[in-house]
Order: C-alpha cells, then sequence, then structure tokens
C-alpha cells in the first residue's frame, strides 16, 4: 500500500478567504432587503478539527459583497480548500443551498452554516436563501434493474458488472463528478496471479493460496475468510477484466517503503494504473470506466444524495430514495441496491464513538451507506477497521506556517529517531517509519498523537548532510540543504515543536512527568552507546542520542485514509443480519464493507489492498445481483 498524498503540510495550516465583488447583474430579492441592515456581521461553528469562522458582509439591498471563510484549522488538502470554494459558491449563487464539497462535507457545511448565522445578525431571512422551497423540481419516481448509490471504484466497478451482467443500472451520485476519493489519490489495485504479473517474471509468481494465508495470518482469522477469499482469488482476472473497461496498468520494478523491499508480497501486488493523477481535476483511470459505461447506457444523477432504503413487508430491499440537487425527491425502485458510499471517516462523531479517539485525520465520508444498510437490518461488523497510513506535524493554528512540513525539516520526520508518547514514553521501534502503514499502527497505539524528540547536536548533524536512513514513500522528504535548528526554531515560534534547555524543561512543555521523560531519555542513550536496543532497532539506526540541549518535541499525528468496515456482508458482498442470513437486495461494497481485512484498526502493510478491494467487492456485487435477475 502506498501512500499518496499532495505534497503540502497535511496539518499545517492557514488563514484562507474570499474576497469576491459580484456582478452587477446579480439579482437581489427586494423583500429580504427591506429588513436587512447593511454591514460586516461574523459567526463560528464547528468544524470537522476547528472552529470555523465567516465574516460576511450584506449591503443595503441584501446582497452579499464579502465573504472570508476561515477554515485554518482545517485540514488543507480538505477542509482548507473545501472553505474558500463554498465562499466563493454563496456569493455567486448569493444562496446557501450550496453543494459539499466531497470529502470535505463537514467543513462545507460548518461554512454554511456559520454564513447563515452570521447574516441572521443582520435580519436577513435566511430560509429564502436556502432557496429550496422556490427551487424545487417535480418528485421522481424511476424504476431500473439495479441501483448503485457511489461513483468511487466500488461502485464503479458494481454498476460496470452489472451491465456486464445484462442488467439495466442508475447510478446516484451526490456529487457532481465521479470517481469519489478513488479518483485521486490511490495508485491502483492489488491483484495476484493477473497476466501482467506473469509476463513480469518469476519474481511475480505469488500464489492465491499464499497471499490468503498471509492475509488470514495478519488478521489472526478475525477477517471473514469467505471474504478475504473471494477478493483474492478475483484479484487476478479483475486486472484483465478492468484492461477490457479500458484502464492500463503496470507492476512496478521497485518500491519505496524501504521495509517492504525483502517482502515480494508486499508491492509486487501493486497494479499502478497508467493514467494516475493528484488533481481531481485531471482525468484519471475511473474517468475511462465512466466514459465506457455511458457508452454502455448506465445513466449516472448527479448532485442526488441516496438517505434511504424502500424494504418491503418481507424486508427484502427494493429501491432507495434519494434527494436531488433542487431539493425534491427522487425514488428509485429496483431488485437490487448496491452501497459504495466510501465509508465514515469523514463524520466525526462515528469516529469517536468507534475508534474512541479524535485524533485519526479527516480524509472520507459521512457513512450515509452505513448508516442505511444499519438501518435496513444489517449487522455492526468491524467498525474500527481503518486505513491508518502515515503520520504528519501537527500544526496548532492557524498562523502556523504551511511550509514546515514541506521544508527539509520532514527529514526529521521520516527518520528512526526518538518518538515518545503523551505520556513521556518510548512504544516501538522507531524503524517503524520506515512502512507508512506500521508507523501509523504503532502511533494509533498510543491514540494517534506522538511526538519526535532531537537535541540540538542531532539537528546539527542533519544541518551537515548527515540523516540517518529515512522513510521514501510518496517521493520521499525534501532533500534540499537546510539549517536545522534554524527550521526547529520557525517550527517552536509557530507552536509546531516544544523547546527545553533541560529534559526537565521539555518534560514541563509537553505536560510530562519530568521523570518519565528523563527515565525514556536515559535508556535511549543508553541503546545508542550500547548498539542494544529492547525494541530491535538496528546499530545503523542508533546514531543520535538526547544528550545536548536544548531539546525539541515535534508533535505528530496520524492520518487515517479512510475507514474498511461497519456493514458485515458475505463473500458474494451481500449486506447480512446478525445470523449471517443475507438482507435480499442489499449489498454493500468498498469502504462501507466489513470483513475483508478484520483489521481492528491495524491496517496490514500490502500494497493496493484497499483500492484492490474496492473494485474486486463491486465487481462481484455486481455479477451477483445481476445474475439473480435471471432467477
Ligand atoms: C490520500 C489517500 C491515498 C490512498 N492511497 C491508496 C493506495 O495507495 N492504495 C490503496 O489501495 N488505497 C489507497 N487509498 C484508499 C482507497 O483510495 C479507498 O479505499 C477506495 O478508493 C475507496 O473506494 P470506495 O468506492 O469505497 O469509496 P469512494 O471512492 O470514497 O467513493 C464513494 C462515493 O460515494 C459518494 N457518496 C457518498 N455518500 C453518498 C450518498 N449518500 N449518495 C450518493 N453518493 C454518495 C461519494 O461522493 C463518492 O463519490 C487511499 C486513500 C486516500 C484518501
Amino acid at each position: 500500500m502506498g501512500l499518496f498524498v499532495k505534497k503540502r503540510t497535511m496539518w499545517a495550516v492557514g488563514i484562507l478567504s474570499i474576497f469576491l465583488l459580484v456582478g452587477s447583474g446579480c439579482q437581489t430579492d427586494e423583500k429580504r432587503a427591506n429588513e436587512v441592515k447593511s454591514g460586516t456581521y461574523s459567526a463560528t461553528t464547528k468544524g470537522f478539527h476547528a472552529d470555523v469562522g465567516v465574516e460576511v458582509t450584506v449591503d443595503d439591498k441584501g446582497k452579499i459583497t464579502e465573504l472570508v471563510a476561515d477554515v485554518g484549522g482545517e485540514t488543507p488538502e480538505l477542509g482548507g480548500e473545501a472553505g474558500p470554494k463554498v465562499a466563493k459558491e454563496i456569493i455567486e449563487k448569493q444562496s446557501l443551498d450550496i453543494e459539499a464539497v466531497s470529502g470535505a462535507s463537514i467543513t462545507s457545511k460548518a461554512v454554511v452554516d456559520a454564513t447563515e448565522t452570521a447574516l441572521k445578525e443582520s435580519g436577513m431571512d435566511t430560509e429564502k436563501l436556502k432557496g429550496k422551497k422556490q427551487t424545487a423540481g417535480e418528485n421522481e419516481e424511476i424504476t431500473t434493474d439495479i441501483v448503485v448509490v457511489g461513483a468511487g471504484a466500488s461502485g464503479t466497478a458494481a454498476a460496470a458488472a452489472a451491465i456486464d451482467g445484462g442488467a439495466k443500472v442508475v447510478m446516484l451520485e451526490k456529487t457532481k463528478d465521479v470517481g469519489g476519493i478513488s479518483k485521486f489519490f490511490a495508485g491502483g489495485p492489488f491483484a495476484v496471479e493477473s497476466h501482467l504479473q506473469k509476463e513480469a517474471g518469476k519474481e511475480y509468481d505469488i500464489k492465491k493460496e499464499d497471499v490468503l494465508q498471509t492475509l488470514n495470518d495478519y488478521a489472526h482469522y478475525i477477517n471473514y475468510g469467505p471474504l478475504t477469499k473471494a477478493i483474492v482469488y478475483k484479484s487476478g482476472d479483475t486486472i484483465e477484466w478492468m484492461e477490457k473497461w479500458g484502464v492500463d496498468f503496470h507492476v512496478n520494478e521497485e518500491t519505496p517503503q524501504i521495509a517492504h523491499q525483502d517482502d515480494d508480497m508486499k508491492w509486487r501486488l501493486y497494479h499502478w494504473y497508467d493514467l494516475f493523477s493528484y488533481e481531481p481535476t485531471d482525468k484519471a483511470a475511473i474517468d475511462v470506466v465512466h466514459e465506457k459505461l455511458a457508452d454502455a447506457g448506465l445513466e449516472v444523477k448527479f448532485n442526488t444524495t441516496a438517505e434511504k432504503l424502500l424494504k418491503d413487508k418481507e424486508g427484502n430491499v427494493i429501491g432507495v430514495e434519494a434527494t436531488k440537487e433542487d431539493g425534491s425527491k427522487l425514488t428509485v425502485h429496483a431488485k437490487s441496491v448496491i452501497l459504495g458510499t466510501g465509508g465514515f471517516a469523514g463524520n466525526p462523531d462515528m469516529m469517536e464513538e468507534y475508534y474512541n479517539t479524535d485524533a485519526l485525520g479527516q480524509w472520507g465520508e459521512d457513512g450515509a451507506g452505513v448508516k442505511m444498510a444499519w438501518d435496513a437490518g444489517a449487522a455492526k461488523w468491524d467498525t474500527a477497521s481503518s486505513l491508518l497510513h502515515g503520520n504528519g506535524m501537527v500544526a496548532p493554528s492557524k498562523e502556523s506556517d504551511v511550509t514546515l512540513s514541506t521544508s527539509p525539516f520532514n527529514q526529521i520526520v521520516r527518520s528512526p529517531l526518538l518518538w515518545i508518547d503523551r505520556g513521556g514514553n518510548r512504544y516501538c521501534n522507531e524503524e517503524a517509519v520506515w512502512d507508512t502503514a506500521l508507523s501509523s499502527n504503532a502511533a494509533y497505539s498510543v491514540g494517534g498523537i506522538y511526538y519526535i524528540v532531537v537535541d540540538k547536536a542531532t539537528l546539527d548533524s542533519y544541518t551537515k548532510g548527515k540523516p540517518l536512513v529515512m522513510d521514501t514513500a510518496v517521493g520521499g522528504p525534501n532533500m534540499d540543504k537546510a539549517d536545522f535548528v534554524e527550521l526547529a526554531e520557525e517550527g517552536v515560534k509557530q507552536g509546531i515543536i516544544t523547546k527545553g534547555e533541560t529534559v526537565e524543561e521539555l518534560a514541563k512543555g509537553l505536560d510530562v512527568e519530568k521523570s518519565t521523560l528523563q527515565t525514556t531519555v536515559e535508556d535511549y542513550n543508553t541503546a545508542v552507546k550500547t548498539k542494544e536496543d529492547a525494541y530491535g532497532k538496528s546499530k545503523d539506526s542508533l546514531v543520535y542520542g538526547v544528550e545536548e540541549g536544548p531539546f525539541y518535541a515535534v508533535k505528530m499525528q496520524i492520518s487515517n485514509l479512510g475507514t474498511l468496515g461497519g456493514v458485515r456482508v458475505n463473500d458474494k458482498l451481500q449486506a447480512t443480519d446478525e445470523n449471517l442470513k443475507p438482507i435480499s437486495g442489499l449489498y454493500v461494497v468498498g469502504n462501507d464493507a466489513a470483513g475483508f481485512y478484520g483489521n481492528n484498526t491495524a491496517y496490514p502493510p500490502y500494497e493496493g489492498l484497499a483500492t484492490g478491494f474496492a473494485w474486486n467487492s463491486g465487481r462481484i456485487a455486481g455479477e451477483d445481483a445481476s445474475s439473480r435477475l435471471k432467477e
């Protein structure tokens, strides 16, 4: 599994604001204007990681002329980008009826809600700005064979397989585009015994039964064996099937993950899309499939959010109810519903309930599909499985510099230096940094937050270009020359790094027991001197002790790339109840489905697993649902 994040800081922040003059042709509601007092109003509401603030200016005609959204505390790639987009749209449309930005629905909603609160201060009737009542179109009812919810990899595969099986398919997608998170980050799926591996030579000759056994072993058999088997055994053929749908792949000749290099299974299963994109606007592999799907007759209803499953008296799922962009309802009657809505990592309440910590990142959806399936009687299962992947510096405030974590200081983050938890204790062999999954799993073991502790002498060595062997995933760290003490001091100024002239002072700054931190540091220094470490760190990484003040502690946090469970399914991806009895007519795929990993949060370090699961689970569900039409 490779990590593909944009080469910007994960957690650093900045104020993002929009100043936009509205064109003179813009309509203003006269009635609304009469009630409005011109001026600038502000309000704050809870976002995902932090409060979201707005400052909105209205003129005496009730026109919104300026809107500044402060989303500085949100994840830059998600809420940080969504905030200005939503603010711009509010001004352009003079409306609060704004579609949430995919992957950042909480921040999007926070900007809208805060704007509404601020506008109310001006005396404006904000109900009118929501506009749904005035603009709602006709409610609509349609009938099809299979309805797929979600246009990510899992939903797309389900639709393609169902069409292959001769079914008439309608797809509902809440955003205006296809692809979901599947479109622009994941490099591609894992696959076993594909034709590409056979052509690539004997190092790629890895057997299905060995992969299945390895995954079962990794999960201690807590995974649902029949499902893991079905996915692994399907995966090789899925490559050829996807090629038929227009996707080209290649297998890697090397892996950037140091910890994977001696284990073929960890990386030689990864099948990279030839057409890969870091940006949602670029064309990616999934777009090619959708072009072919459109030719094959797939109807995608965009800006349409599925909300509720329809059931008959016997408990069979017979369709889905959705809301369209204009607020009107769409009811789709179908023989089967396939839910592929991307999990619930973007739902802070669910994350807190199932993960016992709010210290995980924000990637992911709001759990709509998972909740719909539960409401329809599907069993809750494996609710704490996640794609924990990579760690980033934590920026405490909007003043923090967005560039520190992409600066050469990232070499410190990617090195096996001393890591401590919030209690001041060391907790693992820091060489876990060479595997993006394992380093996150280790960080989860201490609640998702940890500190990297270094002294000035270590920073001086990095300045001289003498780093330890570093993690090289996602292009590796910035290797430019730099003064690391200067960078650390900058981090201290911004509140990203805690500094102490002595270990005691550092302990005070971190709010940990002085004696605990002193013992941790002494033990670590002994390990460095003797080259013997109780956690098993290798001699080559036992180079830098923590001896000479000043001392620095860099606050770090896990990045969670999505939840990987929630709804119990069988090997056909049918949702099942607690007794493993299928709920007729309901399939759950991709990040919404439980059981493949059985990971209880510890994500297995095999490249391409999650994307592979998305495509293969969708394909199996689409095949099964379409085959049942003939019954
Ligand atoms: C940064 C990042 C890097 C990653 N890198 C890798 C990697 O290298 N290898 C790997 O294997 N995996 C990787 N993954 C994980 C992988 O991308 C996902 O597990 C997989 O793409 C999930 O696919 P999906 O179809 O389940 O969900 P998604 O792609 O999230 O699709 C869900 C779709 O459902 C729509 N939707 C949600 N709710 C509704 C609703 N109520 N009504 C209608 N539509 C709805 C959404 O808008 C979205 O389009 C990465 C993930 C991230 C975030």
